[in-house]
């Protein structure tokens, strides 16, 4: 039936020129014909053939039933046109074939056009325009170029709602990516999203060129421009300008785009513009090299979708300048503490797994600080910051959570090994034209230990352990779990010593410093015990939390005025002996410290030559620019002043000449086994002659023996204290010892 209204040319009309360039498409759509005829449907195949022959369809397809058809309709989602005969099974088949596909199956996009051979079936207009059905034509109405050209209309059609279709997912893929922006901070993600749906639209697919470039200002040449992002099968870097092909074959549109602010697009290249009117952000350009010419069609596309997205882009400069204020360090623009704390925030069991964070700190930094030029000091933060970046080949981030601390979080995976960072404790730089050794401290945190740490808790943690390691004169630390059991029972005596000061549970014991020839005393010197019920705890279990927690200070203040009572105590039984007491320089910066020992001196009448402060040599050269002052102020007022454990830490001679101190105490490790011990020997030799040589006194610590007594004797140490003497005394216990050592006048 019908057959003879099919005239069989040789050559089949050609398709339109613009579908014929409507290469954005994945799949070109396929052709299915409904009809229960056979031999209709083999005329209505021959007469289509051309189609396929000439690529304009990638199939046609069969079948004979509604029911055959909807099968194939539903496993398949390119079908772009059928050719439905009404009448097959039932005399509405097809009508209910199309009420499946638009209805059931959901699919609004395929083309439908009825056929029937029957004249008078033709469906109502209402049902027509209900179920999109686009035409209908009656089998003897209907020849081949009609055909063809029906044919071809109905797959143009299909192809822009496909297309459009691809679209509005590609835009939903966006708007996804912005939420995500919003909530990752994500640049990144959102521009490669960007990407892949320009290559899309383009119909370039993963292969074709597509890159995303920023400018810092709007009329940077396009070699000024560097690459944020790119997709295709060149090797592109990111953070580099535009390789010179790409510069060669984008230039001219790059131009004409920052000269008006508007898309551009040429042949088969397209530029999307995002210029930002924010001062200081970047300005972006999305730039895509399609396979084959773009069609009117793709450029609207691109225009539609470019406006989409430019929100997008100008949220990602927003985020990036408020990331600039929030998680950057404004001197170096590196990151700062804030994005340590969101890094560690966002991440998971797994990712806190495979983390690690080195903390890295100048050491003595502070006390530079008087010493140098603020550019010197820079010089040094900004060496040392190039030295950590070129130590770690692979991290996530380093940043500045300090002035003097670094804070580098890695992969396990890319970690740098314990014996190198404890090489790169000890480091060089040249500053002013000068070679300058300083060293850093560095702990090393595996996040796999702190599942159940906060961000501040790591970050208080990796703190303390800088501390620690810089009280125990140790470079480098790893954490380990002891480490917390530490803390936690630090933590404990924190809580603890708040309610020890409330409670007044603090007393002075008194240790007598003797003249090695007569064993007379010459001056004493006060140490603080905590009686925590009936418990005596010593001083190197709670002065060092004190001192962490920034609580030294007011127990100092207690052994300070412990020390002034006493010294009145012994005044009223006659006994006019000089007392040293401990500080450490937080208390000497602390200006309620001093005004309570010049109140001392000036309201209760204290003779200023009975008081001696003792501030351990390490502190003291630590902190020699900003002590060295206070210690003269303190010497203007005749207060005399002790170094205490000396030789443990590293004086520089040009220090001690200057430093305002009139005596030095030997450290008792230097004392131990004096006789034996030759290295000891030496220390002890120098330290003698450096104070004769400065006109201090020496004091040696911590004699036991007799032995260790008389090897001091013999270099000619004449003033010590030590258990062989007597053992620090509470005061009473004090008093009925010195009846039977009476003092001895001057202390030399
Ligand atoms: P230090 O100032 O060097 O005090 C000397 C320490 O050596 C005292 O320990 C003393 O009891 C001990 N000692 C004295 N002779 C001998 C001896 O022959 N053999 C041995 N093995 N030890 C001896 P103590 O009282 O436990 O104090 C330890 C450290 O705690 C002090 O070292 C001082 O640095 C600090 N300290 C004590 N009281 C105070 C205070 O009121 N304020 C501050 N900031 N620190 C204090
Ligand atoms: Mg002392
Ligand atoms: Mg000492």
């Amino acid at each position: 039936m019908g057959d003879e209204k099919f005239v069989f040319l040789d050559d089949a009309a050609e398709l339109p020129p613009k579908a014929a360039k409507q290469s954005t498409l994945k799949t070109k759509g396929k052709i299915l014909s409904v009809d229960d005829d056979l031999s209709y449907q083999q005329s209505l195949l021959y007469s289509l053939r051309d189609f396929v022959a000439k690529g304009d369809v990638d199939e046609i397809l069969t079948a004979n039933s509604a029911a055959e058809a909807a099968t194939l309709i539903a496993t398949q989602d390119d079908i772009a046109v059928i050719l439905l005969d009404v009448v097959m099974e039932d005399d509405d088949a097809g009508l209910r074939l199309v009420e499946t596909i638009r209805n059931v199956q959901g699919n609004s996009l395929v083309r439908i056009v009825l056929l029937t051979g029957q004249p008078g079936v033709a469906p109502r207009k209402d049902v027509m325009a209900q179920y999109d059905i686009d035409e209908y034509w009656n089998k003897s109405e209907i020849d081949y170029d009609i055909m063809k050209a029906v044919v071809a209309s109905n797959l143009r059609a299909w192809r822009s709602m496909y297309q459009l279709e691809q679209a509005r997912v590609g835009l939903q893929l966006v708007i996804d990516a912005s939420r995500k922006l919003a909530s990752k901070y994500d640049k990144n993600s959102f521009i490669q999203v960007v990407l892949n749906e320009v290559a899309l639209l383009i119909g370039g697919g993963t292969s074709v060129p597509t890159l995303c470039v920023a400018t810092q200002s709007p009329n940077d040449s396009f070699d000024k421009s560097y690459i944020l992002a790119y997709s295709g099968d060149d090797v592109v870097q990111t953070g580099q300008s535009i390789p010179q092909h790409l510069c060669r074959q984008f230039g001219p549109l790059y131009e004409a785009a920052v000269a008006d602010h508007r898309h551009h697009f040429s042949d088969n290249l397209s530029i999307l513009c995002f210029p930002n009117n924010q001062e200081e952000s970047s300005h972006y350009f999305i730039l895509a090299e399609g396979r084959e010419p773009l069609s009117e069609y793709n450029i609207h596309l691109l225009q539609v979708f470019g406006e989409n997205i430019s929100s997008g882009f100008m949220k990602i400069a927003l985020i990036n300048q408020l990331s600039n204020l929030a998680y950057l360090d404004s001197e170096l623009q590196i990151y700062n503490q804030n994005w340590l704390l969101r890094e560690l925030e966002t991440m998971n069991h797994a990712d806190r797994e495979q983390t690690e964070l080195v903390m890295i700190s100048i050491d003595n930094f502070d006390s530079q600080t008087l010493t140098f030029s603020e550019k010197t000091l820079f010089q040094m933060i900004t060496d040392t910051h190039q030295k950590i970046a070129g130590l770690f080949n692979k991290t996530i981030g380093v940043s500045r959570i300090e002035t003097s601390i670094f804070a580098v979080l890695c992969n396990n995976d890319e970690s740098v090994s314990d014996e190198a960072l404890l090489n790169f404790t000890n480091q060089v730089s040249q500053v002013d034209g000068e070679i300058r050794n300083y060293t850093l401290t560095i702990v090393k945190v595996d996040l796999a230990h702190m599942d159940s740490f906060s961000p501040m808790q790591i970050l208080y943690l990796a703190k303390s352990m800088l501390y620690t390691s810089r009280q125990k004169g140790r470079a480098f630390m790893v954490y380990s779990p002891s480490y917390q059991e530490k803390l936690l029972n630090d933590y404990q005596i924190l809580n603890d010593l708040k309610t020890a000061i409330v409670e007044h549970e603090f007393f002075l014991v008194l240790q007598p410093k003797v003249d090695l020839r007569t064993e007379h005393p010459v001056g004493l010197e006060a140490l603080l015990r905590w009686k925590k019920q009936e418990q005596v705890i010593p001083p190197n279990v709670f002065i060092p939390i004190a001192e962490k927690s920034g609580m030294i200070t007011k127990l100092d203040l207690i052994a300070l005025e412990l020390t002034i009572e006493a010294l009145k105590s012994l005044d009223k039984k006659g006994y006019h002996v000089p007392i040293s007491f401990n500080a450490t320089v937080k208390d000497l910066y602390d200006s309620n410290y001093i005004q309570f020992i010049e109140e001392a001196i000036a309201v209760e009448h204290i003779d200023p030559d009975l008081l001696d402060v003792e501030i351990t040599e390490t502190q003291a050269m630590d902190s020699y620019e900003k002590v060295n002052p206070i210690l003269e102020r303190l010497h203007n007022l005749h207060i005399h002043v002790s170094i205490d454990d000396f030789g443990t830490g590293y004086s520089s001679l040009a220090h001690i000449s200057k430093l305002a101190a009139d005596t030095i105490k030997i450290d008792r490790a230097f004392v131990t086994n004096l006789r034996e011990d030759k290295a000891n020997q030496q220390v002890v030799e120098l330290v003698l002659n450096l104070a004769q040589l400065f006109g201090f006194s020496v004091v040696a610590e911590g004699i036991e023996t007799e032995q260790e007594r008389d090897a001091l004797l013999s270099k000619g140490c004449h003033i010590g204290q030590g258990y062989l003497y007597a053992k620090p005394m509470p005061l009473p216990e004090l008093l009925t010892w010195l009846e039977t050592h009476e003092p001895q006048k001057v202390m030399n």
